[in-house]
C-alpha cells in the first residue's frame, strides 16, 4: 500500500454531538427562563421521551450513570454488608457502586459466548446474605433475563441490570431496560447516547421512582420539608437539551455504527487468530463496541502495541477483572473465575463510533491483517 497516510489518530470511541446551531437554538429559552437545574421542563421531556424510546415503564433521570447504579442500589435499602452477585467483566463503577454502598460484591464466571454472567453458576453462590443480582449487558450483549429472573424470583432476590453499555437494546422486541427491578443506563459522552455526562434508572414501581427523586434531591418534598436523607445527583438543563438534541439523531447513529460493524466482522470473520462474540438472534443490537478475542493475551497486546505504534487506540475493556484490581484485590469471598478471566486477557475493543469513516474503518483492518499474518 502506498501513499499510507497513519498519522491521523483513530481512538476507540469518539462523542456523537448534535448539529452545533440544534443546540444553540435549543438551549436559547434557558436565558429567558433562567431555571437551568432542579428538574425543570426539559428534564421532564426527557424523562417522558427516553422511556418511549427505550420501551421502558417509567425513568429517573440522573448526573450520570454512576450515581444512577448508587442511588439504586441505595433505594433498595438493603442490610449493610448483605451480598450482590456480581460479574467482575465489567467498567469497574458496577463494582464500585456496590462497595460504596457498604455491601458484598460476590464474582460469579461469564460466559465464553457473550461475556455476560454465567446464570448457571449463580445459585451456587446464593448464601443467606444475598439480597440481590447485579448483572451486565456487557458491550450491549444481552444477560439471560428468563434464567435470571427466574433465580431471583426462587430466592426472592431484586435484579438490578447495569445496561450502561445496552442503550436502545431490544430483546425479544421489548426495550432492555424492561426486565429486572432496574436497569441503569449511562449517558456519557463516550457511550452511544449521551447527554454530556448524564444516566437513567428506568423502573417499573413508581414507588421506586419516588425513593430516586429524594435521593437524587435531598429529600426535599416542599419549600421546609425533607422527608428522607438525600444527596444531589440530578441532570441539569442543559444536559437533558443535549440529550433531546441527540435522540433525534439515534436511529441513524446506530445505523451508521452498524455499517462499521459490518465491515469489521466482513473483513475479519474467519481470520486467523481472530474471534467474535456469539450474536443473539432475537436481541436488537446498539453496536455500542466491537470487541474480538484473541487466541492468547500475547496476541492480544501485539495487536494492541502495534495498532498504536500505527496510530489506532484500541482498548483492553475490561482488562484486569473488576475483582484484580488493586482496590478490591483478596478482599471479597474468592470464587473460581476462569472464562471472565480469559476473557480479560483476550479481548480488544476496536474504535467503533457513528462518524467513523470507512477509510478509517479498512485502515484499522489492514493494519490488523498486516500485524496478524
Ligand atoms: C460507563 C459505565 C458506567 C458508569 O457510567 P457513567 O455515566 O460514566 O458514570 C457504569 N457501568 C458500565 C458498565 C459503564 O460502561
Amino acid at each position: 500500500m502506498d501513499n499510507k497516510d497513519n498519522s491521523k489518530k483513530i481512538f476507540v470511541t469518539r462523542t456523537y454531538l448534535p448539529p452545533y446551531e440544534e443546540y444553540v437554538e435549543a438551549i436559547k429559552p434557558l436565558w429567558d427562563s433562567c431555571w437551568i437545574t432542579n428538574m425543570g421542563m426539559y428534564h421532564k421531556r426527557l424523562e417522558s421521551e427516553l422511556a418511549a424510546y427505550l420501551d421502558v415503564p417509567e425513568l429517573s433521570l440522573m448526573v450520570n450513570g454512576h450515581m444512577a447504579l448508587e442511588m439504586t442500589l441505595q433505594a433498595f435499602d438493603f442490610p449493610e454488608g448483605s451480598e450482590i452477585i456480581t460479574t467482575p467483566f465489567t467498567f469497574i463503577s458496577t463494582t464500585h457502586a456496590i462497595v460504596r454502598n457498604h455491601l458484598q460484591p460476590v464474582f460469579c464466571d461469564v460466559k465464553k459466548c457473550d461475556g455476560t454472567i454465567d446464570e448457571t453458576k449463580i445459585e451456587d453462590l446464593i448464601t443467606e446474605k444475598t439480597v440481590a443480582i447485579l448483572p451486565v449487558h456487557v458491550y450491549g450483549n444481552v444477560c439471560n433475563v428468563e434464567e435470571i429472573q427466574k433465580i431471583a424470583d426462587k430466592y426472592s432476590l431484586k435484579v438490578i441490570y447495569d445496561a450502561a453499555h445496552a442503550f436502545g437494546v431490544k430483546y425479544k422486541g421489548n426495550g432492555i431496560g424492561s426486565y429486572g427491578d432496574a436497569s441503569v443506563f449511562s449517558f456519557h459522552a463516550t457511550k452511544v447516547f449521551n447527554t454530556i455526562e448524564g444516566g437513567a434508572v428506568a423502573l417499573s414501581d413508581h414507588r421506586l421512582y419516588e425513593r430516586l427523586y429524594n435521593l437524587k434531591n435531598f429529600g426535599i418534598r416542599g419549600e421546609e420539608l425533607v422527608v428522607s436523607i438525600g444527596a444531589n445527583a440530578k441532570m441539569n438543563e442543559f444536559s437533558a437539551i443535549m440529550g433531546l438534541c441527540n435522540l433525534k439523531y439515534m436511529d441513524s447513529v446506530i445505523q451508521k455504527r452498524k455499517k462499521c460493524w459490518d465491515m469489521y466482522v466482513n473483513a475479519l470473520d474467519g481470520m486467523h487468530e481472530i474471534s467474535f462474540f456469539k450474536d443473539n438472534i432475537v436481541v436488537r443490537k446498539n453496536y455500542a463496541y466491537f470487541p474480538i478475542l484473541t487466541e492468547t493475551m500475547k496476541c492480544r497486546d501485539k495487536l494492541y502495541n502495534c495498532l498504536r505504534g500505527q496510530n489506532i487506540y484500541s482498548r483492553k475493556y475490561f482488562f484486569p477483572l473488576t475483582s484484580d484490581q488493586a482496590c478490591f484485590k483478596n478482599k471479597y469471598k474468592i470464587v473460581e473465575l476462569p472464562v471472565a478471566r480469559s476473557l480479560a486477557e483476550k479481548v480488544l475493543v476496536l474504535p467503533l463510533f457513528s462518524d467513523m469513516e470507512r477509510s478509517d474503518v479498512s485502515r484499522v483492518i489492514n493494519t490488523i491483517q498486516e500485524i496478524i499474518v
